[in-house]
């Protein structure tokens, strides 16, 4: 081959090879913009919720201590407005999956802002955040349930008094109320301080790890038509970038999509590079 004809042809791959990475930056830079987009939405709804029905998780809860104080008590279960309520919310849990928990919760949307806000300031003084481990996460993830079991029994043996004594949510209720009452609530108070902290460190850390109302959502069934589904074959090998935007680290190339973590965030079906999760796949 001619010098000249050498000359065309390393010119020919050098365009391919850079038009091939300017499309891979448009390709990043969409969907860093729909992830945005995505995101800043779900800012807006949990801002919207925090306004104007912060009570709600607590509610939802109550409604579960409720029946289970009722049974202890060998009582009839009254439909309140707590239990109307929570009914409502695991309906909408069986139909949807955790997107109350994702996008209308006002504990873990106050979470979401104590994460950021935190990242944000270690990232301003290059401070390297701590991180609890991958391997660590699942198991961390069982604690939930072990306070969801305490504190039905103690409903059923009518300690009602004592949960709210000890509960964060307790204070957390009242200041989004607008009652700054403390009296009383000191143990409950630290505990909602070293939440608060817990929250700064690890993403989604009460949600994830202590929520008894977590829990029980996520113990309730999916139906199929709005469950999140990904091509596995069609990854790219080794990506785990799904897992990495994941808010509760959720392993997609081990768990289905049905997955009680999942808090619907949507992060993953954003940040795909391949647009291989949604809805629509078989
Ligand atoms: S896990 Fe609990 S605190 Fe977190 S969003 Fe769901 S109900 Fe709210
Ligand atoms: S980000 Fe997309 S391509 Fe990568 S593992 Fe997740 S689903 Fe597969
Ligand atoms: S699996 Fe996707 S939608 Fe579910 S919590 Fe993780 S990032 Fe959010």
């Amino acid at each position: 081959m001619s010098g000249v004809a050498i000359d065309k042809k390393v010119k020919a791959e050098r365009g391919q090879a850079q038009s091939a990475r300017g499309a891979a930056v448009a390709d990043r830079k969409a969907r860093a913009k729909k992830a945005a987009i995505l995101q800043y939405g779900r800012i807006a709804v949990q801002i919207l919720f925090f306004l104007f029905a912060p009570e709600l998780f607590s509610q939802a809860f109550g409604a579960i201590k409720e029946i289970f104080t009722s049974m202890g008590n060998a009582a009839v279960i009254q439909a309140s407005a707590f239990v109307t309520k929570l009914v409502i919310l695991c309906f909408a849990t069986i139909l949807c999956g955790r997107i109350f928990c994702g996008w209308a919760c006002a504990f873990g949307a106050v979470g979401d802002w104590i994460f950021q806000i935190v990242q944000f300031v270690l990232k301003k003084l290059k401070i390297k955040p701590f991180r609890i481990s991958l391997k660590l996460v699942p198991y961390l993830q069982k604690i939930k349930y072990i306070i969801l079991i305490l504190l039905l029994l103690l409903c059923f043996r009518q300690q009602n008094a004592m949960i709210t004594k000890y509960s964060p949510w307790t204070p957390f209720s009242l200041w989004t109320a607008g009652n700054f009452k403390t009296a009383g609530l000191e143990a409950a108070i630290i505990l909602f301080l070293l939440i608060v902290v817990g929250m700064g460190i690890h993403e989604r850390f009460f949600c994830q790890f202590l929520c008894p109302m977590g829990a029980v959502f996520s113990l309730l069934p999916e139906l199929p038509f709005f469950a999140l589904k990904r091509k596995k074959e069609e990854c790219i090998p080794n990506c785990q970038a799904c897992r990495m935007q994941c808010p509760v680290k959720i392993r997609l190339d081990e768990s289905p999509f049905a997955d009680g973590e999942c808090i619907r965030c949507g992060r993953c079906t954003a940040g795909c590079p391949k647009k291989n999760i949604g809805l629509r796949h078989k």
